[in-house]
Order: C-alpha cells, then sequence, then structure tokens
C-alpha cells in the first residue's frame, strides 16, 4: 500500500494531506497519507511532500525531529519527493536570502529567490501551463521564491508562468513556485503520485 507523508511541522499540512488523498483516490490507488512528524514513520514511505510555509521555521524544526537527514539520504536514493513554495526553498540547492543557519536539503539544482515577489506583489493568481497538461492551472502564488536559474542540465521545467519557469523536476523530485494544494484541481498531486506508481 502506497504512504505518502507530508511533513508536518509549520505550514499548510492538512491542505496537502486532503489533495493527496483525492488524488489517490482519482488514480483509483490505494493508500494513506500521514502528517509526518517523527523519523519512525519514515518507515515504508513511498513519497514526501514538503509544504508551504515559512522556510526557517520548517529547515529549524526538519533538523530538531532529525527528518532533515534522513529524508535527505532518501531523496537522493530516489524517493519521490515535492515541494511546494517554501518546500520548494527546502529542496533547493542555492536560496538567495536565506537566513543565517537555514539548511536545505539540495536534491533540486536550481537558484531560488526566497522572497523574490516582495510586498506589492505578496500574494496572486494566475494561469500556469504544466508541462504535462494541455489546461490551464490556477498557480496560487504567496510570498512565493522565485527560480532564478537552473544550475544542471539534470532539472527541467514543468510549470511557467507566462515565459518564466515557476515548476521543476530532476528525476524523482519536483519543486514549485505555487500552491497545488490551495485548490480543488488535483493535476499536480497526481502527476507527482505517478512516479511512486
Ligand atoms: N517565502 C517564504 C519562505 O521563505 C515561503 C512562502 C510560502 O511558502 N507561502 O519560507
Amino acid at each position: 500500500m502506497v504512504k505518502v507523508g507530508v511533513i508536518g511541522l509549520q505550514g499548510d499540512v492538512s491542505e496537502h494531506i486532503d489533495a493527496a488523498k483525492k488524488a489517490l483516490e482519482n488514480l483509483g490507488v490505494p493508500g494513506e497519507v500521514i502528517w509526518l512528524r517523527k523519523q519512525e514513520q519514515l518507515e515504508g514511505i513511498s513519497a514526501v511532500i514538503v509544504p508551504g510555509g515559512e522556510s526557517t521555521t520548517i529547515s529549524r524544526l526538519m533538523v530538531k525531529n532529525d527528518l532533515f537527514e534522513s529524508i535527505k539520504k532518501l531523496g537522493r536514493e530516489g524517493l519521490p519527493i515535492m515541494g511546494t513554495c517554501a518546500g520548494l526553498i527546502m529542496l533547493s540547492k542555492e536560496v538567495i536570502g536565506a537566513t543565517s543557519g537555514q539548511r536545505f536539503l539540495g536534491l533540486l539544482d536550481v537558484r531560488v529567490n526566497r522572497n523574490a515577489y516582495g510586498r506589492q506583489v505578496d500574494s496572486f493568481e494566475a494561469p500556469v501551463k504544466l508541462a504535462f497538461s494541455n489546461e490551464p492551472f490556477i498557480g496560487v502564488f504567496i510570498r512565493a521564491p522565485r527560480i532564478m536559474g537552473l544550475l544542471s542540465g539534470r532539472v527541467k521545467p514543468i510549470a511557467w508562468l507566462d515565459d518564466r519557469i515557476v515548476g521543476v523536476e530532476q528525476g524523482n523530485v519536483i519543486g514549485l513556485e505555487f500552491h497545488p494544494e490551495l485548490t480543488d484541481d488535483t493535476r499536480v498531486h497526481e502527476y507527482f503520485l505517478g512516479k511512486v506508481l
């Protein structure tokens, strides 16, 4: 049975849990989606989601709860991991505007600017083009980080806002500037969970 864990230390955890459950249902795959807080819960895990929230806090709590190193290792070994917004920051290799002591999993060869949009365009919704679907997806951007550059040929774009890259994939790992869990549309979660099946 598929076991999906949403890192549940800070951020919009329950929204991701609901979206992942709905996606599994739509895919017709039996599975459970858990609120992941402790290292022991990684036993038998099939996929991990790092939610949006505040990346400094998520980073600190992942280290404190012994999830940081284990998830980094599992990600390197091929475990499907998806990060949205603060989760994208957590997965990135280079972060502009990181706070001191903030740590990153470094599983995506991208450079992100942590608080790129600033106050004026704090939050907005816009149609995003997805590599795996013909219909646009409503992207919800909330104090979003911005993907500033791809650092290797291993990372490929999977989502665009106009001609700007707002989502990437590197093998088993996905990172998005926006929040797919805040809409009723589960296409992104279904695409991600397709990596498990
Ligand atoms: N910019 C925020 C951070 O640094 C992320 C915002 C979000 O996840 N909505 O964590």
